[in-house]
């Protein structure tokens, strides 16, 4: 699976464009090892930029909240978004104030979303948001009722028109500036879990399952 993503004059990039990517490959990879967006969208003039948990299920991105939410409910009316997705791999320590960089993957998708109402399919888009940030939790957890499913919105994003731009590796400095006496290089960063904390009304006698014990994201 190594389907390109058609540019557009939205999705061209620019600046350093030998960072793009536009192969699936490359932008699923990205999109399934984070799990937070920024949901970009307007609403009677006024841009909104809000966070947001998703999940890529397929060649589609969803995402869900309350059916009360005012970005749901506007995303809702397929209108023109524009979602942004970071992972930060590290801070780049140049020996020049102006080549400090940071190293990161990110992916850019623009489109309109649509209303996911079947019952079934919106369990399952459910079911995709636990198991991507919390794999081999769903079959454990009590499902949601007819009652809950209601209560929630589910959208759809088709992932037709995006990119993916991505920096690794040393800082670059101007020629004239690796004989300065400066440390130079890169700290690297990962989001990592800390060590579990049981609910304070947590039963007597559970378990600590493995995939908390041992979660990990990538
Ligand atoms: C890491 C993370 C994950 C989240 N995951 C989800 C999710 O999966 N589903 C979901 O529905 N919501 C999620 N949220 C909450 C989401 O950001 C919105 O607050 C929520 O969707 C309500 O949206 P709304 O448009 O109805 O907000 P409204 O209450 O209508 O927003 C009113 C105003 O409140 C402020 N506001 C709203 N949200 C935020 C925020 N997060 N931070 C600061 N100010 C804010 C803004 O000024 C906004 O214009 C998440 C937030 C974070 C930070």
């Amino acid at each position: 699976m190594n389907r390109e993503i058609t540019q557009t004059e939205k999705t061209k990039i620019r600046r350093l464009p030998k960072r793009g990517a536009y192969d699936r490959k490359t932008i699923y990879k990205i999109l399934d090892e984070a799990f937070i967006c920024h949901v970009g969208f307007t609403v009677d003039n006024q841009p909104f930029v809000i966070p947001t948990g998703y999940a890529r299920v397929g060649d589609n991105l969803l995402i869900h909240g309350s059916a009360a939410s005012r970005m749901l409910r506007a995303l809702a009316r397929e209108v023109d978004i524009c979602i942004t997705v970071t992972l930060i791999d590290g801070l780049v320590l140049a020996r020049s104030a102006f080549h400090h960089s940071m190293n990161y993957r990110s992916v850019v998708i623009f489109g309109k979303a649509k209303l996911i109402s079947d019952e079934t399919e919106k369990s399952n888009a459910l079911k995709a948001f636990t198991e991507h940030i919390i794999p081999n939790r769903w079959s454990e957890i009590r499902l949601p009722t007819a009652k809950e499913l209601k209560a929630t919105t589910v959208l759809s994003l088709p992932l037709t028109e995006a990119s993916a731009k991505i920096r690794t590796g040393d800082p670059k400095d101007d020629d004239e500036d690796y004989a300065i006496d400066v440390w130079a290089g890169v700290i690297p960063l990962k989001t990592a879990a800390g060590k579990p904390i049981a609910d304070a009304k947590l039963k007597e006698g559970i378990a600590l399952p493995t995939y908390v014990s041992d979660y990990k994201r990538n």
